[in-house]
């Protein structure tokens, strides 16, 4: 054992306590994983080595092979990982292996559930991969020297994964981290190499530089070396180079699980080699779930980037447009400059290029998906729906694309669930019916009684119900599908086209004219209140409902702007009525014009209710609601 000095000991971050807490007392499982991220972190920093020594190649320090040795000592119950990577100085290692840096720990912490399945899921979005060494040790060692730092600067870690670390300054000639985990009792047979062989098989198969294992000696103790031979085992070239035909299932999803940080199996993924003008490899995965911070702005996203293989950046965003963030991935490409930074990815044109070549691919993806496997598109549309809703105002040029990927609760289905897609939807047009109606709303308790439907009910048409917070901004980029235009039946002058028969649209003509007179009066009775009274043609069961006026700002759309702290255009909706019903009737016959006041108003207030509006003046409406009572029971 070399000199150590400067030792000192220090307390783990309070988050780095729980989670080592979390490690060693609930994730039980599936303990083997410990390996796959301990190499997974080796390979990074080889990756990280590779990236670093394209400008200072001295770095490489004479050069010998790039790779990961993995060793155990069954006497001593001891499993050894070493890797030649960047290593880490001693301040880079109290950062990094005493603190969790990312932001959002705390969102995490509070996202455990103290379901150990789900808990341990979210522990592989968080990255915090080193910690589950704890899991199969009670005691765990580093020793690591960053690349470029002298022989005399190397560290040495130290801790039992309970509150504190002990850190010193020790010699190490070669450069790169040697971990030694001291097993637990219980956890011995991982000091074993068929054990350890099978477990680097199974999930890091895919890692494209070699892990060795020490080589099974069979003669004499005496006569064995004391430098083992070593062989390599695993396949040890970059997954996505290889041919599809030669990537198995699991190999691809051990794959995605080292490049998301996901412990879950991904819904569907894309490999494609491009050759051409362009020469680029790329693997693009659909997640099963997603992310806890798919809303957050700052949130990391974007795929992996290599150029010739070698790495070069993280969450390169500049690949997909941001409504397909929740992809993962990479992209290898062979055109790029070795040396290219982020500046030079927004402004490349060979960047736009392959934007929109990967964005064709995975809606290509998913449309097959939702082709070929339609439980498995549910899946995706409850993660991800509300996310490429954001499509269509991102992307004009994909945007019939797009359109035809959402999914929607509609009238013909029940429950609410958002299943039919807009070629459903066109499929199941009625005779003469050119248009894709749809009515938007806070909920779809709210919307599926809603007075606007009585028309379509009647004549059994389908409208799309729209719920979700997004959509009223959503449909104001979707004007079409498949050469159809939508038209939103809670607005404007509802106009049925053909649907209406030339016999309804005489009849309708000769009511509107017999009831000039009452609309006359209304628009007297509620003054200022609306932007005009009609008569309407789409009520069989209510008296009355508010049209919004073509070009103005839906309710939602209102609130939103309105919870933001911005100014809204006032803007006054339409009253139509409907000239049959019984309670129209009556008003039409009240001489008494305080009476029809009151009766107007309330009639106002009640379809402002049923459309999810708030009252102005919700006082004045009880008061005229409770004298009517007053007066029917008198
Ligand atoms: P992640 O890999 O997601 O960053 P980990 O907990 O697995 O999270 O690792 C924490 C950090 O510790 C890494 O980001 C890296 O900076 C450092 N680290 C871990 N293992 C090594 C290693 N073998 N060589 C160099 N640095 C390492
Ligand atoms: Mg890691």
């Amino acid at each position: 054992m070399s000199v150590e000095t400067q030792k000192e000991t220090l307390g783990f971050q309070t988050e780095v306590k729980q989670l080592l807490h979390l490690m060693i007392h609930s994730l039980y499982s599936n303990k083997e994983i410990f390996l796959r991220e301990l190499i997974s972190n080796a390979s990074d920093a080889v990756d990280k080595l590779r990236f670093e020594a394209l400008a200072k190649p001295e770095l490489l320090e004479g050069g010998s092979e790039l790779k990961i040795r993995v060793s155990f000592d069954k006497d001593a119950k001891t499993v050894t990982l070493e890797d030649n990577g960047i290593g880490m100085s001693r301040e880079e290692t109290i950062a990094h292996l005493g603190t969790i840096a990312k932001s959002g720990t705390a969102d995490f912490l509070k996202n455990l559930s103290g379901d150990q399945k789900k808990d341990s899921s979210l522990i592989g979005q968080f990255g915090v991969g080193f910690y589950s060494a704890f899991i199969v040790a009670d005691k765990v060692e580093v020793f690591t020297r960053r690349a470029g730092l002298a022989a005399g600067e190397g560290v040495h870690w130290a801790s039992k994964g309970e509150g504190e670390f002990e850190i010193a300054t020790v010699e190490k000639a070669e450069r790169g981290t040697r971990i030694v985990l001291h097993l637990k009792s219980g956890e011995e047979e991982f000091a074993d190499g068929w054990r350890l062989r099978n477990v680097i098989k199974k999930y890091s198969d895919h890692i494209g530089l070699p892990i060795e294992l020490p080589k099974e000696f069979h003669g004499e103790e005496k006569d064995k070396p004391a430098e083992p031979e070593w062989e390599v085992v695993n396949r040890a070239s970059a997954l996505w180079t290889r041919p599809r035909t030669e990537v198995t299932d699991e190999q691809y999803q051990e794959f995605y699980k080292h490049v998301s940080h996901d412990y879950d199996n991904p819904l569907s993924w894309s490999h494609n080699k491009v050759e051409g003008k362009l020469e680029y490899t790329s693997l693009l995965y659909v997640p099963g779930r997603a992310p806890f911070d798919l809303y957050q702005r700052e949130a990391p996203r974007g795929l992996k980037l290599y150029v010739q293989r070698v790495f070069i950046m993280d969450q390169a965003d500049e690949f997909l447009p941001l409504y397909l963030r929740f992809i993962k991935g990479v992209v290898d490409s062979n055109d790029l400059s070795l040396n290219v930074s982020r500046e030079i990815l927004q402004k490349d044109p060979v960047i736009d290029s392959m934007k929109s070549a990967l964005t064709k691919r995975v809606l290509d993806m998913l449309e097959k998906l939702a082709k070929n496997e339609p439980e498995q598109y549910k899946t995706f549309w409850k993660n991800f729906g509300q996310v490429l809703k954001e499509g269509p105002a991102e992307d004009f040029a994909n945007k019939e694309k797009i359109a035809g990927l959402l999914r929607f609760a509609s009238t013909a289905e029940g429950e609410g669930e958002q299943v039919v897609s807009l070629g459903d939807y066109v499929s199941r047009l009625k005779e003469g019916q050119d248009k894709i109606y749809f009515l938007t709303g806070e909920s779809y308790a709210q919307v599926k009684n809603s007075p606007h439907l009585e028309v379509f009910r009647k004549k059994g048409i389908e409208v799309l119900l729209l719920t979700d917070r997004i959509d009223e901004w959503l449909m104001s980029y979707l004007t079409e599908f498949d050469g159809k235009s939508f038209i939103d039946v809670a607005r404007g002058d509802l106009d049925l086209g053909s649907l209406d028969s030339e016999e309804d649209k005489k009849a309708q003509e000769e009511v509107a004219k017999s009831k000039e007179g009452l609309v006359e009066r209304l628009k007297t009775a509620l003054g200022e209140q609306v932007a005009e009274v009609r008569v309407s043609h789409r009520l069989t069961d209510s008296p009355a409902i508010l049209a919004i006026g073509e070009q103005d700002l839906g309710l939602q759309m209102r609130q939103i702007l309105e919870a933001s702290g911005q100014k809204v255009p006032d803007s006054k909706p339409i009253f139509e009525f409907n000239p049959s019903h019984p309670l129209i009737e009556k008003l039409d016959a009240e001489p008494d014009e305080d009476r029809f006041g009151d009766l107007s108003h309330i009639l106002f207030d009640q379809a402002a209710l049923a459309a999810g509006d708030s009252l102005k003046d919700p006082a004045a409406y009880v008061q005229r609601l409770n004298k009517l009572l007053v007066e029917l029971s008198a």
